[in-house]
């Protein structure tokens, strides 16, 4: 490395370390946003040296303020008559690059730290698509399971009457995320019309029939497996053959799943709350269909579905561990996170790195810890970040807006072109931007370079806002 390149790289990191303090002050009880944060800058630390100017424009400050966060009570009644009340909320993060976009998740995980972490991941993601979106994210600390259907249309209802007032097709158009899913969208869209006497496309994931995108269902998990094929083309491989493990059970996973068996893949193990299953020869498009069934009709695990089906070996969570210990040790080339953050730690990527992974898409937002991360990148392994690989998301959602705001439908074909399209644009944004600015990391720097140089441009176009 010449004098100047080391003197920059210098440069950047100090920079770096400088504005990560100042986010670790300031937000102390978020340890998932400064996770998310520090992922970030870690990146970019070229482009902060090189770029002068979006240091006098305090870019990096701003981005890290979410432009308005809402906090609300959401109290509902369940079928017995008790009263409940839950905390909801929505990050209204960036708007430098059209209305705020991003899910709402319910679980009772669900905290600002981990909302402001998704909400501000969600700024680059969309931003890598080229769409017109802004960023956000919101949800509550709900628990739904074992609720019953008029319990959750209670909840997304009052859910609903409080977040109406600050959303809007051209304001924020929220999506499904974790367990809000089709029959979420539907409840919540249903209270949001009703409040606001106005048929609009103010969410998106609304059912095919009544303002929803072709595809849109599919559009995580499918983008996802494109992503990998066209990561294991640009280096002469292909996903054929290619034992596969995809974590969780569903939207994303499902979906995931079945474009890997569609393109002669072989799933090997799919994993929920309850534990995992193995299928050594690949799960079947029918054993897939069953899981489907299962998952999104019965609302059951796979340990149920495992019970049915003599041919998959069923691994119970152990009580008091992640007990998924031994999913990431199974022999497997392409690994695809897709259930939650954090869900691989330093042991499961050690596993994972001994059990011959190749690739690892993320299908999950943030699922790699910062130390599994640190691994990855000291391997030869190819990791596609979640920012760009599971964006293919978001990106039939803007494809949603533009269909609402013109009252068109598109064809299923015509939404997988343009879907093929998006992945395609943004794998070749990442490589792109890592060939620029030489960084080590083509997929994880390159996406987050790209994806802030996109947002920091806009942001300084538009003055001090
Ligand atoms: P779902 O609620 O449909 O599925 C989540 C799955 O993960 C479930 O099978 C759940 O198990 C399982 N799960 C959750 N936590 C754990 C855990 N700690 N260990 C093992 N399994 C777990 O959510 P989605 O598929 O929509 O979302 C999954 C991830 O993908 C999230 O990180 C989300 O932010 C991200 N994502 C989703 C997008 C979308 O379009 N839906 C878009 C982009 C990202 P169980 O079924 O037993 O509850």
């Amino acid at each position: 490395m010449s004098q100047t390149a080391s003197r920059t790289r210098r440069e950047g990191e100090k920079i770096a370390a400088d504005l990560l303090t100042a986010v670790e002050e300031r937000n102390r009880h978020e340890p998932e946003f400064i996770q998310a944060v520090r992922g970030v800058l870690r990146s970019i630390q070229p482009v902060l040296a090189k770029r002068e100017d979006l240091r006098e424009h305090r870019i990096f400050e701003r981005l890290v303020e979410p432009e308005r966060v809402i906090q609300f009570r959401v109290p509902w009644q369940d079928d017995s008559g008790e009263f409940h009340v839950n905390r909801g909320w929505r990050v209204q993060f960036s708007s430098a690059l059209g209305p705020y976009k991003g899910g709402l998740r319910f679980h009772p995980s669900v905290t600002l730290s981990v909302l402001k972490f998704l909400g501000f991941e969600q700024i680059f993601k969309n931003a890598l698509t080229m769409l017109p979106l802004g960023g956000g994210k919101g949800g509550c600390d709900l628990d739904p399971k074992g609720l019953s259907d008029h319990e959750i249309m209670r909840f997304c209802q009052s859910f609903m009457s409080e977040l109406y007032r600050h959303v809007g097709a051209d304001t924020d158009v929220p999506a499904g995320d974790i367990n809000v899913g089709p029959r979420e969208i539907g409840y919540l869209f249903g209270q949001y019309k009703r409040l606001g006497n106005r048929f609009d496309g103010v969410i998106t994931g609304k059912g095919d029939g009544w303002g929803g995108s072709k595809l849109r269902p599919e559009a995580t998990g499918y983008g996802l497996s494109y992503f990998a094929a066209i990561m294991l083309e640009d280096h002469g491989d292909t996903l054929e053959g290619k034992r596969c493990i995809v974590s969780g059970a569903g939207n994303v996973s499902q979906y995931a799943a079945k474009k890997l068996i569609e393109m002669d893949a072989r799933v090997i193990a799919m994993s929920d709350s309850s534990g995992y299953i193995v299928a050594e020869d690949g799960l079947t498009m029918d054993q897939l269909e069953a899981i489907m069934r299962v998952k999104n009709e019965q609302r059951d695990s796979l340990e149920s579905f495992a019970a049915d089906d003599g041919d998959v070996e069923f691994h119970q969570r152990e009580k008091g561990s992640d007990g998924t210990s031994g999913f990431w040790s199974i022999e497997t080339d392409c690994a695809f996170p897709c259930a939650t953050q954090n869900e691989v730690g330093k042991r499961e990527a050690r596993a994972l790195l001994d059990s011959g992974v190749k690739l690892i898409a993320e299908g999950a937002n943030m699922p790699l810890d910062a130390e599994a991360m640190e691994l990855m990148r000291e391997s030869e392994v190819l990791v596609g970040p979640a920012k760009a690989a599971n964006a293919g998301g978001v990106a039939v959602s803007g494809l949603e807006m533009a269909q609402n705001s013109q009252r068109q439908h598109w064809t299923r074909e015509d939404v997988d072109e343009r879907l093929k399209a998006i992945m395609r644009t943004i794998h070749d944004r990442c490589t792109d931007a890592a060939e620029t600015y030489e960084v080590k990391d083509t997929y994880v720097d390159g996406a987050n370079i790209a994806g802030f140089l996109r947002v920091a441009e806009a942001m300084k176009a538009q003055g001090l806002v």
